[in-house]
């Protein structure tokens, strides 16, 4: 299956509540860990790319080379996005000309005026391809390719004058961060997403920072209308934890353990049973 924008998987998920998952690449394993995880569990998934990721992997151009080709060649049948993520202005023209199916411009830390300029540019630009397009609203905090926000709460009103503008979706801060959370995290505000929802309607809502968000404050946010859960850290942890387990037993030392098959294989299994778990509690497995 070609890759496909977030649009109709996000209404359907709004529609049918449970959220969709966007798991962050960074290189062919995790691409094909998540690819293979969302099969099996006949879920639909986004990819997410960031900036900083996309150079890593070699270019933008590059990422829709890997990601078309695993589509074909694993069987791919679930819905898939590949969704450039925090983009720049000028990152999102280059994903769009790439080939990605999905944007992501943060345009958060610019003035409303300003956001809403280019945001505004981008959704012509999108929609003439048939692209979803994800806008953010009040910085997400932690720090994200060296972007660091405070992990504000959105202006409501805000975050209309983006919806209104037609984008897809919508990621408006509610005291999430990305990274983990620290000890005296304050949670998310309920408050805050209740009074975005209403005033955007029926505008799916993203919840960046997924990471070490507890499954009860999960579940009330899909409930409030969020349908689409943005995961990186935990994957990254969990693919570090098996490598370093690996090594700490010397297996790398044993016979051809050193092949980069073979020690890259317990992170890679590390990073499926991640996303199994997030779809299990996202509710997204069956829903392709
Ligand atoms: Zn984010």
């Amino acid at each position: 299956m070609k890759l496909v924008s977030a649009k109709d998987m996000l209404e359907k998920a709004k529609a049918g509540h449970y959220a969709v998952g966007q798991f962050n690449i960074n290189n062919l394993e995790w691409t094909k860990a998540i690819l293979l995880t969302a099969q099996e569990m006949n879920s639909p998934v986004i990819l997410g790319v960031s900036e900083g990721a996309g150079k890593y992997m070699a270019g933008y151009k590059t990422v829709v080379g890997m990601v078309n080709g695993m589509l074909e060649c694993l069987n791919i049948t679930v819905p898939v996005a590949l969704h450039l993520d925090h983009g720049s202005y000028e990152g999102a023209l280059a994903c769009i000309e790439a080939g990605f199916s999905s944007i992501m411009f943060d345009g958060s830390h610019y003035p409303i005026a300003e956001n809403i300029e280019k945001t505004k540019e981008l959704v012509r630009m999108t929609r003439e391809k048939g692209l979803s397009l994800e806008a953010e609203v009040g910085s997400i905090g932690g720090e994200e390719d060296g972007v660091v926000g405070m992990g504000e709460c959105a202006d409501p009103e805000e975050c209309k004058m983006i919806a209104d503008l037609g984008v897809t979706m919508l990621a408006a801060g509610i005291g999430n961060i990305h990274g983990k959370y620290p000890e005296n995290w304050a949670g998310l505000s309920f408050e805050t997403l209740a009074a975005v929802q209403e005033k955007t309607g029926k505008m799916p809502l993203v919840l960046h920072g997924g990471t070490g968000i507890p499954e009860d404050m999960i579940k009330k946010a899909i409930d409030l209308g969020v349908s689409k859960i943005n995961v990186n850290t935990e994957c990254q942890l969990s693919f570090a934890a098996a490598t370093r387990k690996y090594i700490e037993e010397g297996k790398d030392l044993q016979g051809k353990g050193f092949d980069p098959r073979k020690l890259l294989a317990p992170g890679y299994e590390a990073i499926k049973a991640t996303v199994k778990e997030k779809m299990e509690l996202f509710g997204s497995v069956g829903k392709a």
